[in-house]
């Protein structure tokens, strides 16, 4: 009771700040018991408030809230993924408010109210995120249904989502007595129909203009896909019967697309600020969008979150103050070797023992064990280390064994997705009797076993199909931990990677896009006369390599400076 009087009495005060920032995510992840994210926009989302909190920076969450999560992963004995609601109760995590308010969705008056989380800062800094909710007895079934499942259903199911948290995001402020909000940040394309609220509030002047530049001026585009089949579309057909006439359709065509009400474009078209989330994304940004100026801020992580025990205490001795300053991680140099080693060692054993309590398998502690977790997906391409199996199978009994441990969710319209999955628990199986190579797949990537991960190999693998990566950021995590980075020159590893001191690269950056006999090739050659070696037979040149990847990475690839960036570039002194 008292702490919600607290939390209450926080929230206003979050109400009466100066240059407030509303942050609209699809997903934000602000703690791993509420399973409202599916993946890396989410996490990402969650990394950026804890570092605004940290910095007191004046940013407020919105978001959607989904009673059912994203899903829950179970993989059975052929490998196929099965998907569970993932149940949780928002009354034990979050506070109801009173605030409600409406939305028009089929014609239909849909009420919506919000559930408030607060993110604490080190130093007592606040940044309230709202979690908007429509299931209320006042509401259909199809209407209380749409606070259910993140990326569930169909388009229609999609656009309605849309315009609870779009619109319905600004209304909520408002109704919740947030004035003078300095600019409205869109994290991906999902929330731009905020934009179309934003216009029709600028037309209440005599001449009925629609004041397009102010509302640019208000509001900040992060776009995260560097495909346009990645991005949001929605028929016209669509649009009317869902959204109605919100603004007269020519208008809409002329920000949104003529053939497709396009997410993307929406935002593009009517925002001041606009960037990529890596430099490479960017480029490639920048060529799918001729018409605009795509500025690039590289996506980072929340040290303090994603940094394990042993390395965190390891750094509390040797770096005090790193939690608010992570650019002081640039210190770990003097770290000994010895002292790197143990704090690794010790987050390598909780992993091993977590595989070993729920596999058969006998980990081992001692052999070079590879990561790798992310969407099951086929662009991600978690099988590309199978593309010559045999080869794989040399390499591991001539240099010494390998360990190979996989996560990942495939989403459950994504056939190939789920095929990839099926492959490695085939291989997995296949070679459960040789002794050089061992591969387990673990069910239910999430935030909590991503930080068992980036905390517990030795090595983080990634070789997703170029250019499609956008950023990345489980590797960032790994850099964190002391871990090189084994990838594709992608997204954000075309900035981390300096050969051999802070990980190493697979393929040639030379060619824009993936050849993958090629890139397999480099794989295993690296593997065999770099990597292997080094790992056995030269551990201080390893641990070396370990400490560039805390002082040169992750002092650099955290939220702290990404915030950072976006306050100079976007929020405040942005035209
Ligand atoms: C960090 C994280 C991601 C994003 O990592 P990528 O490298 O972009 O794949 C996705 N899911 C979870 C659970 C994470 O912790």
């Amino acid at each position: 009771m008292e702490a919600k009087q607290g939390l209450l009495y926080e929230h206003e005060e979050c109400i009466r700040r100066e240059n407030k920032i509303a942050y609209f995510s699809m997903e934000i992840c602000v703690d791993s018991k509420i399973p409202t994210y599916s993946g890396g926009l989410g996490v990402l989302a969650g990394d950026t408030i804890r570092s605004s909190a940290d910095l007191g920076v004046p940013l407020i969450g919105i978001t959607l809230l989904y009673k059912k999560g994203y899903l829950r992963q179970k993989l059975d004995e052929q490998g196929l993924q099965h998907e569970l609601p993932e149940e949780w109760n928002p009354q034990e995590e979050l506070v109801q408010l009173p605030a409600r308010i409406q939305v028009e969705i089929e014609k239909r008056k849909v009420v919506v109210q919000s559930w408030i989380y607060m993110v604490k800062g080190v130093d007592g800094s606040n940044v309230p995120v709202y979690f908007l909710d429509t299931d209320l007895p006042e509401n259909s079934e199809f209407d209380r249904s749409l606070s259910y499942y993140l990326y569930g259903g169909d388009d229609r199911y999609r656009l309605a989502q849309e315009i609870v948290l779009g619109i319905g995001g600004v209304r909520m402020l408002k109704e919740l007595g947030y004035q003078d909000i300095l600019r409205y940040h869109m994290n991906e394309g999902h929330a731009s129909l905020l934009a179309l609220e934003l216009l029709n509030n600028s037309n209440n002047t005599q001449n009925h203009q629609w004041d397009i530049e102010q509302v640019k001026k208000r509001c900040v585009f992060t776009t995260h896909t560097p495909v346009p089949a990645g991005m949001d579309q929605f028929s016209y057909q669509l649009a009317e019967q869902v959204l109605g006439d919100i603004i007269p359709y020519d208008l809409l065509k002329s920000l949104a697309g003529e053939e497709k009400l396009n997410m993307t474009q929406l935002a593009l078209n009517l925002s001041h600020y606009i960037n990529g989330v890596a430099k490479k994304h960017s480029i490639v940004s920048q060529e799918m969008f001729p018409g605009h100026h795509i500025g690039s801020i590289t996506n980072g992580i929340h040290s303090p979150t994603w940094i394990g025990q042993y390395f965190a205490e390891l750094y509390d001795r040797y770096i005090p103050g790193w939690k608010s300053d992570p650019f002081s991680l640039r210190y770990a140099l003097n770290i000994p070797d010895d002292e790197v080693w143990n704090a690794h060692q010790k987050g390598k054993e909780e992993l091993i023992d977590y595989i070993n309590r729920l596999t058969n398998y006998e980990f081992n502690k001692d052999v070079l064990t590879i990561g790798f977790a992310r969407r099951a997906t086929a662009y991600k391409r978690a099988d590309l280390i199978f593309y010559d199996l045999n080869r794989l199978i040399d390499i591991a009994s001539i240099k010494g064994q390998i360990q190979l441990v996989f996560a990942g969710k495939a989403h459950p319209k994504d056939t190939p997705g789920k095929e990839l999955i099926q492959r490695i628990i085939d291989a997995s199986r296949n070679l459960s009797l040789k002794k050089s190579i061992k591969i387990v797949y673990l069910e239910n990537y999430n935030m909590d076993l991503g930080k068992i991960l980036t905390c517990g190999v030795d090595l983080w693998l990634n070789t997703p199909r170029k250019p499609q990566e956008a950023s990345g950021t489980s590797g960032m995590k790994a850099a964190h931990n002391g871990i090189p980075s084994f990838s594709i020159l992608d997204g954000w590893w075309v900035e981390g990677c300096i050969e051999g001191i802070t990980g190493w690269s697979i393929g040639s950056a030379a060619n824009l896009e993936s050849i993958e006999e090629e890139e397999a090739d480099s794989l295993y050659q690296k593997l065999e006369t770099e990597i292997m070696p080094a790992y056995y037979d030269k551990r201080s040149l390893w641990i070396n390599i370990m400490r560039h990847c805390i002082a040169i990475n992750a002092s650099f690839f955290n939220t702290h400076r990404m915030v950072l960036q976006y306050v100079s570039n976007a929020y405040l002194y942005s035209k």
